[in-house]
């Protein structure tokens, strides 16, 4: 079969299924199973696949048209423009986390003093950690970033792509949940820096989500509960004991979120409550000072 013929194969796949927008993928899928970039698909385009390839690039896009996730599928996903390495269990980076980096970097810079200790509870695939790190290195700094997640494949992933990213040196990882394991010798009481993309999501909500993020995403990274405020409501109390004063805090939030979680972090002691919005117009981050 030719790989021109495969991209359009693969395109009928996915597209039957009513995944948009196809082609997009189908060109990922058989740039990941060939080793090609997209320019390459297209200029060997004549070129004969061996069939091997093409029933291996044929048999991920029938997976995908059960609507597994294309991150899981590929075993990569992009964050802030840079490439991660993803894996099934594991939460997969949405772009409005991009926001709360932005935010947070922003007002580091704004203040010219880099924070030295970061916590992140709830890492994930590690993007935040990873992405600050880099940022806050590249601006000469030198932080050091525990990194939490309840999940040991979170971790795994996070672990793999602090290397990736070359900020292996500037992490830690544990394996946990919330923050009350956090001991002094983690940095507990040292922390600058707060930063955390909760599960927000209400448990009600969780059954109308894309059938992507429904059936196959990680439970504990989306479901904050009733209201969506269990995980943040249990973790707010117990930041006065692992953060500096003055420390900076930021959570991302479900758009309607924002008064409940300022109130729940001013009750915990923290002012200077900010709500940014992200590209949708919608609140999406919330910043505090801890007093
Ligand atoms: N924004 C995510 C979603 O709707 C939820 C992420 C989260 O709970 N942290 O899929």
């Amino acid at each position: 079969m030719s790989l021109a013929t495969l991209l359009k194969s693969i395109e009928e796949v996915i597209s039957r299924a009513g995944i948009a927008p196809a082609r997009t993928e189908a060109e990922i899928i058989a740039g990941h199973v060939l080793g090609l970039t997209r320019v390459e698909l297209y200029s060997e385009g004549g070129r004969e696949v061996p069939s091997a390839d093409a029933e291996r690039a044929l048999e991920l896009a029938r997976r995908r048209a059960e609507r597994y996730p294309l991150q899981y599928v590929t075993g990569e996903c992009e964050f802030m423009s840079l490439p991660f390495t993803m894996r099934e269990g594991v939460f997969i980076p949405r772009p409005e986390t991009e926001v709360l980096i932005e935010t947070v970097l922003e007002m580091v810079r704004g203040e010219g003093i880099a924070p030295g200790g970061v916590i992140e509870v709830g890492t994930g695939s590690g993007v935040i950690g990873v992405c600050l790190g880099r940022a806050l290195a590249e601006g000469g700094g030198h932080p050091a970033i525990v990194a939490t997640d309840i999940s040991p494949a979170a971790v795994e992933a996070a672990k793999g792509n602090a290397y990736r990213h070359g900020v292996e040196n500037l992490m830690q990882f544990i394996v946990g949940d919330g923050i009350s394991f956090i001991k002094e010798t983690d940095g507990g009481g040292r922390f600058d820096l707060f930063v955390c993309n909760p599960p927000y999501v209400r448990t009600s909500e969780i059954g109308s989500l894309e059938p992507e993020v429904r059936d196959h995403e990680p439970r504990a990274a989306l479901d904050g509960g009733e209201d969506g405020l269990a995980f943040v409501r249990r973790i707010v109390p117990s930041l006065p004991s692992i953060l500096l004063r003055g420390a900076l805090v930021a959570l991302e939030i479900a758009p309607d979120q924002g008064e409940a979680v300022g109130r729940l972090l001013t009750g915990a002691g923290a002012s200077g409550v900010e709500v940014a919005k992200d590209l949708s117009g919608r609140d999406r981050v919330i910043t505090a000072r801890m007093a």
